[in-house]
């Protein structure tokens, strides 16, 4: 197996192989597209949301500490104000005076140089002609009702988390957690982004997964530990090369005004190490923000101790879309098959789009019937796929490229013996085995691939 090189070509190959096999599209296209907006297709509409169960089994199901929200994505206008995103949600902006383009003043070290000035090397200081840095608000803002007034005036969110915070109070009342406990949330968050870009790593329009750990005050070092470790490793579990990820711990002057702590877990995309997901400290400035705003008491009453206090938060928030191409990054990879090339996603079988895919050798002789019997039984226990048209190997290189793990093929002994081929993704083997039984066999082999290594260890 070759490791795939991390550099631009091998995202253009991604973006291709998205497009190609109906991952992700361009939004709009046929309008001519719309800037760094997505649409994700059958196979990666599949995969995404086997990141996203993968997120709730890790907090819902594999622990007892967590319960589920889904908040609005419109929420009343006061709630950005206590956040803090109204007056502080921008990023320093900076323009080029040579070649027009912007860029946010705390990445200009990772931006190309300056197209302008191209002789000069990357190094060069003068590479830009920067402008004075700017802010600008990232929310999007809309209008409720009828009457485009200021009194009508709202936001689409720009992160999951504050839906969290407006709803501790009916969640600490109607749950019967107390601290520590967490909160946890899937869904849509909006950013007008000034500098968009890298496929779906950064766009207008994006999923989140972020769960805000509410916790005794003294306890909030040991769980903010904890989280930094159970999100890192949930990535390693899901098959993310260890050598291509880490955890960053922020400097003191890049964190934000509420947090006391934050790393950054980062993978090597090939636009190099980036931010995949953040694990923060917030203490207790968003509980005590929104009981000034709001008037309502957001703390907790210990009848143990007889003590009341405001719980401090740990949050990690990770972005689905960013996820995804992680994965897809990762999994990504080209070997070579007795001189032929095949592109293959070597996807963790939890996170496959179509866990087994049914061929018939050939669309005669009952074959096509078999298989779709075969389909029948297994479509009821995982994702499965049918497919007659075309040659034997360009099937299988159809199923390599969206990285399903097993290969069914029915032939002219299955006629006579009931038996088929089972081919496996990764290792290219084939065995020859009986249809009955067989639903067994590949549920017995996904589940050893299932269950995570941490559920494992504890069994
Ligand atoms: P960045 O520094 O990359 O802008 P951030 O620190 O502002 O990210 P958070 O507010 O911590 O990001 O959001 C949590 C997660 O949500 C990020 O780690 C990322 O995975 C995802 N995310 C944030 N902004 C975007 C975006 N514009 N597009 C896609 N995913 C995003």
């Amino acid at each position: 197996m070759t490791q795939p090189p991390a550099d631009a070509a091998t995202m253009e190959k991604i973006v291709a192989l998205c497009k190609r096999r109906g991952f992700i599209f361009a939004s709009s296209e046929i309008y001519g597209g719309l800037g760094s907006t997505y649409d994700y297709g059958h196979y990666g509409v599949l995969l995404k949301t086997n990141v996203k169960s993968e997120w709730w089994r890790a907090m819902l199901q594999e622990r007892d500490d967590i319960v589920a929200l889904d908040s609005a994505i419109l929420q009343h206008p006061r709630v950005w104000e206590a956040s803090g995103h109204l007056a502080g949600f921008t990023d320093p902006m900076v323009d080029c005076r040579a070649c027009k383009k912007r860029f946010r003043a705390d990445h200009l070290d990772r931006e190309e140089m300056c197209p302008a000035k191209a002789s000069l090397p990357k190094t060069d200081d003068r590479r830009h002609e920067l402008t004075e840095a700017r802010d600008f608000n990232l929310m999007f803002k809309t209008f409720v009702g009828p009457m485009e007034e200021s009194a009508s005036v709202a936001y689409l969110r720009p992160e999951t988390a504050q839906g969290i915070f407006i709803n501790f109070k009916n969640v600490l009342q109607f749950s019967r957690k107390k601290p520590p406990f967490g909160i946890a949330q899937v869904g849509k968050s909006f950013r007008n982004e000034i500098t968009p870009g890298n496929f779906v790593f950064r766009t207008r329009e994006f999923e989140q997964m972020e769960m805000e750990f509410f916790v005794p005050p003294d306890e909030a070092p040991q769980w903010y530990d904890h989280w930094k470790q159970q999100r890192l490793h949930w990535y390693v579990d899901l098959g993310l090369r260890e050598d291509h990820l880490r955890m960053r711990e922020h400097d003191l002057d890049e964190l934000s005004h509420y947090s006391s702590a934050t790393a950054d877990v980062e993978y090597l995309f090939p636009i190099g190490w980036s931010e995949l997901e953040g694990v923060a400290n917030r203490g207790n400035f968003d509980l005590t923000q929104h009981a000034e705003y709001s008037g309502e008491k957001l703390e907790y009453f210990d009848p143990q101790s007889k003590e009341r206090y405001v719980p401090h938060v740990i949050e990690p928030a990770a972005g689905a879309d960013r996820a995804t191409l992680a994965f897809l990054v990762d999994a990504y990879d080209e070997d070579d098959l007795g001189g032929e090339q095949r592109t293959v996603l070597k996807l963790h079988p939890r996170l496959a789009p179509v866990k087994v895919a049914v061929l018939p050798l050939v669309k005669k002789d009952g074959q096509p019937e078999v298989a779709r019997e075969i389909v029948k039984a297994l479509r009821a226990r995982m994702q499965t796929e049918y497919d007659e048209g075309g040659s034997i190997g360009k099937r299988y290189r159809r199923q390599d490229e969206i990285g399903t793990p097993f290969c069914v093929t029915v032939d002219h002994q299955t006629l006579q013996d009931r038996t088929v081929t089972l081919r496996d993704r990764d290792t290219l083997e084939q065995e020859r085995l009986a249809i009955d039984g067989l639903v067994e066999v590949l549920v017995e082999r996904l589940a050893r691939e299932w269950r995570s290594p941490k559920v494992a260890a504890e069994a």
